[in-house]
């Protein structure tokens, strides 16, 4: 097990790195390794002063790359995409370091953004295309939708996908022609700072994206009231403050939230296929994917076999605090968390649940290791059954009928992801139909919804607002400009002509233009 820090990892790269972040004050984050708790490096943060002068930077960065060509713009992102590819083991090294988790979930976090890059590589051009419309009066007039970039787009990320959500959610707004400024979690803002340093060498214009950094209440209400849109992604308590102020300030968001996410499994399962992916929805990245599986729902008929295959995968499950692809499970992101996971898991104990693998902290591995967790018995009024625990634990419960099972994973408040496991595709199809969720994955538990970039994601009820990835996550940092041309002064009653003889004239004209079907 390599538990060293990478070589890489030097004082003066992470010194370089940090050397963007405004913090005119002098105050700085200890910014440590998760692993050994050890300081990485002292990180800037920025006062409200800081964060104006950054809008102001990028908004004039802004006004001139949304004159470059659509073409030559993306011949930027072309070359990042190999950029990115070619430094990702770096980049895994830096996520690690910060975040704490496993070196698997970590090298596959750094294929996000080459993947965004690639599927708006194919897009952002027909979409940011004019496109022309007929006007009111068919040959005599037209109106043209035009997309113009919003301006400086301000998105605000979280420590559990920090390269991911740093740098994918403002990939189609540059190509767009925005400028970003971005606010990463102090905890890991060391990858998306490396991601921007990479875009800047496949050619970004300096001062295009900007990062600042500090404490969310501190930063956000000057990133927000500067912005022209906020994409956030964060837990729903943060998202409604944002969203709150966005409006206030009538400006769009995008709120990605978190989620309680359901799993049911019909009776026809193939048990070895369903239990490697069931365990990597739960356990991957520590249980710190916002569409990781919280509930699973077993069929009565076959309880017993699938509890006890799951239950053994989990405990069998290779925890380990190493840089090296050893480690199935790596660290939750600080010993507050762990101690936020360990809270619901006792929560749930305390009120009767029984732990069938699990439960506890080890600290002998690292300061914020948990062991992935298996409950059965959870209830409603235990905080594990009902909030986000965002952590290795998830709660096993039986059922009888498929629509009990449908009506116990709609049986929440948000409605951020779902999976629904059978040996029928059709039969599963049934079922995806009938839950509340922005994601469903058939046969999957996460992976496939997130990474099919072509199809528009976001969560329903209490999970978010609007969506990511397809044509609206891109099109959604633009604003549409109707341009309408009118060749002829045909509109409205000529001069001195009879009222009533124009009414009639418009009338008919419409009724003509409905049956030839023009207008
Ligand atoms: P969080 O809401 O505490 O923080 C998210 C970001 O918001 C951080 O950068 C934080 O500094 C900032 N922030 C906090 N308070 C703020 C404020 N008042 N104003 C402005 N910014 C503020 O969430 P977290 O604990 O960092 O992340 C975990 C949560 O994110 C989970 O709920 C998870 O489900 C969710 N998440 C959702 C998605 C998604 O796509 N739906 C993806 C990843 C994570």
């Amino acid at each position: 097990m390599t538990t060293t820090r990478p070589a890489g990892l030097t004082d003066d790269f992470l010194e370089a790195l940090v050397k963007r972040v405004p913090g005119s004050s002098g105050a700085t984050w200890k910014l440590t390794e998760v692993y050994t708790g050890e300081l990485l490096v002292e990180l800037p943060q920025s006062t409200p002063e800081d964060i104006e002068a950054a809008f102001a930077e990028a908004r004039q960065a802004q006004a001139l790359w949304a004159k470059w060509p659509v073409k030559k713009r993306l011949e930027v992102f072309e070359r990042a995409h190999t950029l990115l590819l070619d430094n990702a083991l770096t980049t895994t090294d830096l996520i690690q370091a910060e975040s704490g988790k496993n070196r698997r979930m970590a090298v596959e976090e750094t294929c996000d953004p080459p993947m965004i890059i690639s599927h708006y590589l194919k897009r952002a051009a027909k979409l940011l295309k004019p496109i022309k419309r007929g006007g009111p009066i068919p040959m005599l007039s037209s109106s043209t939708e035009v997309h113009v970039p919003k301006g400086v787009i301000g998105i605000i990320a979280p420590w559990n996908f920090p390269f991911a959500t740093g740098l994918s959610d403002a990939i189609p707004a540059l190509m767009a022609g925005n400028a970003v400024v971005v606010k990463p979690d102090n905890k890991t803002a060391l990858s998306p700072l490396y991601g921007i340093s990479l875009l800047e060498e496949a050619g970004l214009p300096k001062g295009l994206f900007q990062v600042v950094c500090g404490e969310g209440p501190d930063v956000g209400p000057t990133l927000i009231d500067n912005a022209d849109y906020v994409m956030f992604t964060g837990s729903t308590a943060t998202g409604r403050v944002i969203g709150e102020r966005a409006g206030r300030n009538l400006i769009g968001c995008c709120l990605e939230l978190g989620g309680k996410n359901p799993m049911i499994v019909l009776d026809d399962v193939k048990v070895d296929d369903w239990v490697e992916s069931a365990a990597f929805g739960v356990f991957g990245n520590t249980g710190q994917i916002c569409m990781h599986i919280e509930r699973i729902y077993l069929p009565d008929s076959r309880y017993d076999e699938l509890k006890d295959a799951f239950v053994q995968r989990a405990a069998n499950l290779r925890i380990g605090a190493s840089y090296d692809f050893d480690p199935e499970i790596g660290s939750l992101v600080s010993p507050e968390h762990r101690d936020r996971v360990a809270s619901h898991v006792d929560d749930a104990i305390a009120k009767g649940a029984t732990v069938l693998t699990g439960g506890k902290a080890r600290s002998d591995i690292g300061p914020a290791f948990f062991e992935p967790t298996v409950l059965e018995g959870v209830t409603k009024d235990m905080l594990a059954g009902k909030t986000e625990t965002f952590g290795p634990v998830v709660g096993l419960y039986r059922y009888h009928t498929v629509d009990e099972a449908i009506r116990l994973a709609n049986d929440t408040d948000y409605g951020l992801n779902a999976s629904v496991w059978s040996g029928d595709i059709e039969r599963a199809e049934g079922v995806a139909a009938q839950i509340d969720s922005g994601n469903v994955n058939i046969n999957d538990a996460l992976a496939t919804a997130y990474a099919s970039k072509g199809t528009p994601s976001g969560g329903v009820k209490l999970s978010g607002v609007g969506a990511r990835h397809g044509d609206q996550g891109l099109l959604k940092y633009t604003d549409v400009k109707n341009v309408a041309v009118l060749k002829k002064q045909v509109l409205g009653a000529r001069p001195g002509q009879d009222y009533d003889a124009y009414v009639k004239q418009m009338v008919s004209s419409l009724k003509l233009m409905r049956k030839l079907r023009v207008r």
